[in-house]
């Protein structure tokens, strides 16, 4: 049979990350089982809908890499695949069970059922309507009495199913309530469309988290109530943030990012993020952690994802992200890196060439580079104290000379280029009898007006070019008189 999985989300305008991974995970086990994947949208709460979240869908979905090959935006054979395109198709179900005597209406009044929960907490509907004689239902059909569908849950014995992740569960019926299935509208309840959906468009795997297996049990009555085939079920492990003071807890917004959209722009990298949440659950057998989507196909295997909850590490993420943006070529860097640089240039020109080569192999996120060449654009105010360096032996005393001989130097070369600038700084440290550092330091503090910059002297000298480096050296210089 054809693996069919499908990636079922709400609308509700936001990606979070346990919502990509459930997705990735479908995605992954359709394609390494040459099957499809499919994209359902469930926007049957209508209370929850929000503006413009589907767009957020399938752009995650694409800036991911993950190619739905059905859904509402390119159609197939199981359509529509918009849940409330669907709602004409439960009711017949829903009649089919009662004629089989496997659902019944109820037409408890709001006042019933509310009085009920008060007197009996969590105990769910007593089934006051599951055998009323059936002049008493034609008598309130024909009133017009509005009523709910109920499906009727076994009294006995118990539910016993197998997720491939969780191992077999087993329920007992009587803590079942009977669930309803058609609300008094006429539409079908989120349960009851997710059965039905399933079934109709082939399903084989349903892929959830785990926050999903307490209805399980529901679902699967309902499978057999229509004599269907029950899909494998995969829930997944849940998502927890490091606290604070060391404990764990629900990932939440309090720890960082959760959603796919605020991590690329925290400056993460899609890939990397893809790569990272494969494995927020998925224990690879090599010790292999950088995947690409191809090779996550290849290597990916169900019966390899753990039960215990994983946990989110934002550190784990951002190496992982600086091993991607180390692996790029320049073209590849600069495609990321391009509106970057145009925010810490601000419209002056820019050599991304030269920028590549101080920056690729030190980024950890995209979202550091601003800051980490924004001195080139303008030069940062800065303390005469910062000439001073023990390691370097640079003093207030000796800097002014080596400052000068530097710009006399420097002032000289024809070709500027970072061979000649090396060449000639270097010689000077010769020439001079002091260390290497003794000149550097001086030079890429006035270049730079700070301590810490990707690059040193030679490679800051080079991109600033010959006449801004003579007017920093200067002003360096003037610092000190
Ligand atoms: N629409 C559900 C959600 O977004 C999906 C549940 C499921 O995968 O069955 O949580």
């Amino acid at each position: 049979m054809k693996v069919r999985t499908r990636y079922a989300p709400s609308p509700t305008g936001f990606m979070h990350v346990g919502n990509l991974r459930t997705a990735l995970y479908e995605y992954l086990i359709a394609k390494s089982q040459d099957g499809s994947f499919v994209l359902r949208i469930e926007d049957t709460d209508r209370e929850r809908l929000v503006e413009g979240a589907v767009d957020v869908i399938y752009n995650t979905l694409k800036t991911a890499g993950l190619c739905h090959d059905e859904g509402p935006d390119i159609g197939g054979e199981y359509g529509p695949y918009v849940q409330s395109e669907r709602k004409d198709m439960y009711l017949p179900y829903a009649e089919q069970l009662i004629k089989e005597g496997k659902a019944y209406r109820c037409f408890c009044t709001k006042e019933r059922l509310e009085k009920l929960s008060e007197e009996n907490v969590g105990g769910g509907y007593d089934g006051h309507c599951r055998d009323l004689p059936k002049e008493e239902i034609e008598r309130l059909l024909s009133e017009g009495v509005p009523y709910v569908i109920r499906q009727k849950m076994p009294k006995e014995g118990s539910t016993t199913f197998s997720d491939a992740v969780f191992g077999e569960i087993t329920v007992e019926n009587s803590e079942l309530t009977d669930q309803i299935l058609i609300k008094s509208d006429g539409y079908p309840t989120y349960n009851f469309a997710n059965v039905i959906d399933d079934h109709t468009m082939g399903i084989t795997h349903v892929v959830r988290g785990c926050e999903y297996l307490s209805s399980t049990p529901k679902y699967n009555l309902l499978y057999e109530a229509f004599g269907w085939e029950i899909p494998t079920y995969v829930h997944l492990p849940l998502i927890m943030g490091k606290n604070e003071d060391g404990s764990v807890s629900k990932l939440s917004k309090r720890h960082g990012a959760t959603g796919f959209e605020d991590l690329v722009s925290e400056g993460y990298l899609p890939q990397a993020i893809i790569n990272y949440i494969a494995l927020l659950g998925w224990c690879p057998k090599s010790n292999q952690e950088i995947f690409t989507l191809a090779e996550l196909c290849e290597n990916f295997h169900v019966d390899e994802i753990s039960k215990s909850p994983s946990v989110f590490d934002y550190d784990k993420l951002s190496w992982m992200n600086a091993e991607y943006l180390r692996a790029m070529d320049e073209s590849e860097f600069t495609s990321f890196a391009k509106p970057y640089y145009e925010k810490a240039f601000a419209g002056k020109a820019y050599d991304s060439k030269k920028l590549f080569e101080i920056l690729h192999e030190r980024t950890v996120k995209l979202t550091d580079i601003p800051a980490m060449i924004d001195f080139f654009a303008e030069l940062p105010e800065y303390d005469r104290e910062m000439f001073v360096n023990k390691k370097s032996k640079t003093t207030l005393e000796n800097v002014p000379e080596i400052l000068k001989a530097v710009i006399e130097e420097l002032s000289g070369i024809d070709s500027w280029n970072s061979d000649s600038i090396k060449e000639c700084l270097l010689g000077l440290a010769v020439k001079m009898e002091l260390k290497n550092g003794t000149v550097m330091w001086p030079a890429r503090i006035a270049a730079a007006g700070k301590t810490v910059t990707p690059g040193g002297a030679v490679e800051i000298l080079d991109i600033l070019g010959k006449e801004e480096s003579l007017r920093r050296l200067n002003l360096g210089l003037s610092k000190l008189a």
